[in-house]
């Protein structure tokens, strides 16, 4: 399945191809600020529709995660860079388009230790 996505002005636009089961809530610094529910996917399932220009990015502490925002609207709409030892996107499945996201099972994932 094909996934629409984007920030709230539509500054930054994306699809995500793959099956969306459940979403990550992550307690790390950054995405319990955010209020981000995290969907994690690899590069190749994500493509961004808008000119990367057209993004802020944002990194902190070991700067190996960008995350990407609308300097627009301020969304986070998504991030990316080396988890775990692989590349991966973590999109924020709070921006995908028709997304029943009360129906999906959230998984809580300690970031805050790593
Ligand atoms: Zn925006």
């Amino acid at each position: 399945m094909k996934y629409q996505g984007s920030c709230h002005c539509r500054q930054v636009a994306f699809e995500v191809e793959g099956e969306l089961t459940q979403v990550i809530a992550c307690n790390c610094s950054i995405c319990s600020k955010k209020g981000a529910l995290q969907w994690g996917v690899s590069p190749a399932a994500f493509r961004l529709l808008t000119p990367a220009e057209d993004m802020a990015t944002y990194t902190f502490g070991s700067q190996t995660i960008q995350h990407r925002f609308c300097p627009r609207c301020g969304v986070h709409a998504f991030a990316e860079g080396i988890l775990a030892g692989r590349p991966m996107v973590m999109v924020n499945a709070r921006c995908l388009e028709e997304v029943e996201l009360a129906a999906l099972p959230v998984r809580q994932f300690d970031g805050r230790s790593l």
